[in-house]
Formats: C-alpha cells, structure tokens, sequence
C-alpha cells in the first residue's frame, strides 16, 4: 500500500536536488571562474533531467493517482503535501515531454539572443525567440487551464494563486491613478529635496559594516547566512540554515548597496524562519513571489524608508561612516533618502515610480496573451506607456525593451509580483501597527518585536498557505491598494514639504 512516508520520501529527493540546484546556482553567479561555463551547463542539465524524472516520472505519478483514488491514509499534514505534489505536477506534467524540452532549449537559446540584442541595441535580434516564447506558451495555455476566465489568467496563476486579471485590473487601475496624482502634487506644490551628499566616496567596507549590522538588528542570522558580491543582486536558500544574499557595490552610491541588502536580507529572514515540519518537503511548497516579495519590501521600504527608523539608525551610520556625514543634520539626510525621481530602468526606480514599470509590463503582457497583438509592436507599445505614465522618452531598446531577462526566461505573469509585494507589505505594516508601537521601538534600539510578529504571522508558514489567504487571516481584508498609496502619501508629503503634510 501507498504511504504518506513514501509521499515524502519521493519529495526529499526532490527536494535534495533542488538544494544542489540552488547550490550549483549561486556559485556560477558568485564565486565560479569564468571559463567553467561550460562544464558548469553540463551539470545543471543533469541535475535538471534528475528533477524532472523524480518530480514527474513513473513512481510519482503512481504515488499521485494512488492517493487520488484513496487518500485515507494522508493525515492533515499528508492531504496538504498531496494537493502540493499534485499542483507541482500539473505545471510540467501536463505537457507533452517532448514540446517540454523543446520549450527548454528555445528558452536557454532565447537568452543568449536577449544577451546579444542587448549587445547590438537592437530588439530586432531577441524579437524571433519572444514570438517562439509566446507561441509555445500559447499552445500550453489550454493545456494547465482549469476555470480561469481569460489564456493570461493561467500564466498569472502560476506566480499568484487565487488572482485573476478582472481583480488585478480594478487594484492597478487605483494604483496608477493613486501614483500619477501625487507625482503630479509633488511636481506642482512640493519642494525638492538635495540628494547631492548621497554620492559622496563611503568605501565598500563601510557600506558592509552598517548595512549587515542593521540587517542582524532586523533578525537576519548570519550563521545561518552569508553575503557575497554579484552582478544582479539576489538571494539563494538552500534550506532554512542557509539563506545567502548578495550585492553590488558603488562607492559613490552607498543607498543601492544599503537598501538592496535590506531587501535581500528580507528574503533571506523569511527563508531562514519556514516552521521546520516543511524541511523535507520544500521543492512543492515555493513561497509565492508576491509574498516573498512582500517581506523584502518590507525591510527595503516600510522599514528602510521610515523616518522613526532612520532616527534611530542615522547616528549609528553617521558614526560607521564617519566623518563623511558629520556636516549632514538628520532633516536634510531624510528629506534626500526619500527624493524620487521617474528612472527608465525598472530596477532602479525608487518606491514611488516602481509600481508604474510593473504595470506597463503587465498591461503589455496582457495585450500579448488576450488580445493578440503582434510582437512586432511591442517596442512601440513600450514606449507609449513610458511616455504616458512616467512621463519618459525612451531613447532605445537597451533602456527599454530589453532590459529585463523575464520575457528570454519565459516568464510571463510574474511581473505583477513585484508590484502585489509592494501592496502587501503595506498592507501588513498597517495592521501591524494597530498593536505594534514602531516609534517606541525603533527608539528602544531592538526590533525583535517586528522580527517576533513577522515570524509568527508570515514566515512560518512558508509556502503553505496561498498569497490571498495569507493576507485575509492576517489583515482581515482582501488585497487594498489603499495602504500603500497612504504610505507614500505620508512618506513624499513629508520629504517634499507638501502645504497639507502630515509629519
Ligand atoms: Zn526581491
């Protein structure tokens, strides 16, 4: 007879050779030479055939229509891995072997064609491989459909269960109409603040030094993690007492390297504080994006662009870098912090712009997927909306349409993510302030108090409960657009000296 422990079994390994994956993964972006490319691919593929065997071979399947037809012998624990095994299944199982590869391969070719468009500067080059990208996912679209209502329903569905286009379509359209009107009050009645002092020369070592003695004051362990340099920062668990982060550094730019520790280190709490019952069983249970998202965020701007915090972390920075900022009051260092400027790049963009880049993608996504528009077109596309929304000319497609590798990954509907992590994260600051004094205890110097109520609310269940569901058993209320653009309110009011602002 089929067993929970053979269930579980079947997934440790699966989930052991996500850790070598994960494994293999930082290291070509860390530390690997650059001539073992090669080789290293030859690994990788072996480790992903492995995977794919045991994730969708002969022996799971047998496993997954046993329990399909018997489930008494799964306790509550065995029902919830079951339903996970079975969704892990459906996403490359439903496809037929063959097409699967062939998708693969076109993907792993695609990016070295993004690599060389962006090279030449010229869409033209990559535009083949987005119109192979689209045409297979269009043909997969039926195949993982259930009851979603609209193809780009099914892709969105894959990064964030349980939200559909009809929902997201009613939050982006309060956003964008939310962020366009306070730009536009802070351009017409707002004064701008200095950031010049920003780029002064802080040393690499001392950017180190603050921003991982801030992280550690936030609760991210570093005995269970670890900071090494890359190109573009992210970060890599392998399990709960391995969650490592990365960064890039610029002398005359110690916020990228600060903040973005911030936002990896979030990741890396979350990752590090999954209740340990989920050990074995971590390769089913992903941890959505949006809500992973939610908690880098979290520490990068509910934490990292707070004024009550930076009161209490200003000094000690001061003192890391000193004399550097010795001249710079409190007030003017804040006001400079929060200056927000409209970026054509998407990973540049500060808190207050970053939504808008999200909800061009997706709008553009959307046009792919459900009203056909030709790939041709997209470039043009693009830079209308930049115009409309961010005000922005887009000289070329480097700043513009090729600069992210999502499209080259295959990875349409994951850019609302970004955006949902955003929303959430206020979300959650706004109900954990109902019983959380946060001036008080950024004041007192320890914010274990923050660190306790995240563990106990969000990071323990890692992937086991849905983005949504999450966010109504916390919040007590569906996804509300409002917090966050209430946050900004308060945040730019302040900086930007606004006639009506609140302090
Ligand atoms: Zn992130």
């Amino acid at each position: 007879m089929t067993t929970q422990a053979a269930l579980i079994a079947s997934i440790k390994e699966q989930t052991l050779l996500a850790e070598i994956t994960a494994l293999s993964g930082w290291d070509a972006l860390t530390g690997m030479p650059k001539d073992a490319g090669h080789f290293r691919a030859d690994i990788d593929a072996y480790l992903a055939e492995k995977t794919f065997q045991v994730a969708t071979g002969a022996k799971r399947q047998q496993l997954l229509a046993d329990f399909k037809q018997d489930a008494s012998g799964l306790d509550a624990f065995g029902q919830l891995i079951f339903a996970k095994a079975q969704k892990d299944f459906d996403v490359t199982g439903k496809l037929p072997e063959k097409d699967y590869i062939d998708f693969q391969r076109t993907l792993s070719e695609a990016q070295d064609f993004w690599a060389q468009a962006r090279e030449a500067n010229d869409y033209t080059i990559f535009q083949p491989y987005v119109e192979k990208i689209i045409a297979y996912l269009k043909q997969f679209i039926p195949l993982w459909q259930t009851n979603e209502a609209t193809p780009y329903d099914v892709l969105l569905n894959q990064y964030e269960p349980g939200l559909n286009v009809a929902k997201l379509d009613a939050v982006f359209d309060e956003l964008k109409a939310g962020i366009m009107a306070l730009r536009t009050q802070l351009q017409t009645d707002g004064t701008t603040p200095d950031s010049h002092f920003l780029s002064r020369r802080i040393t690499k070592d001392q950017q180190k030094a603050y921003a991982l003695a801030a992280s550690q004051r936030l609760g991210y362990d570093l005995n269970k993690g670890r900071l090494d340099d890359t190109i573009h920062p992210f970060m890599e668990a392998l399990n709960r007492d391995d969650a490592r982060i990365t960064t890039r550094w610029d002398e005359h730019n110690f916020q990228m390297a600060v903040l973005g520790i911030f936002h990896e280190a979030g990741h890396g709490l979350f990752e590090q504080n999954v209740a340990a019952k989920y050990d074995d069983v971590r390769a089913v249970m992903p941890i959505s994006m949006s809500i992973h998202e939610s908690q880098s965020l979290f520490n990068e701007v509910m934490i990292g662009r707070s004024k009550a915090f930076w009161q209490a972390e200003y000094p000690k920075m001061q003192a890391t870098f000193a004399p550097t900022f010795d001249d710079i009051t409190f007030e003017t260092f804040y006001r400079g912090w929060i200056k927000t400027e409209a970026t054509l790049i998407r990973t540049e963009a500060d808190p207050l712009t970053y939504p808008l880049h999200i909800i061009i993608r997706y709008e553009i996504e959307k046009a792919i997927f459900n009203d056909n528009v030709p790939v041709a077109d997209l470039p043009q596309l693009w830079r209308d909306k930049y115009q409309e929304y961010l005000g922005l000319t887009v000289p070329d497609d480097l700043t513009g349409i090729l600069q992210d590798i999502h499209w080259a990954g295959g990875s349409f509907g994951y850019f609302p993510s970004y955006a949902l992590g955003h929303l959430y994260a206020a979300q959650f600051m706004a109900t954990m302030k109902k019983t959380l004094d946060f001036d008080q205890i950024y004041a007192s110097g320890d914010y274990t108090p923050i660190f306790a109520w995240r563990r106990e609310h969000i990071w323990q269940h890692g992937g086991a409960v849905d983005p949504g569901e999450i966010l109504v058993t916390v919040t007590g209320e569906a996804l509300n657009p409002k917090y966050w653009l209430d946050v900004m309110q308060q945040l730019y009011a302040t900086a930007y000296q606004l006639p009506h602002a609140r302090g």
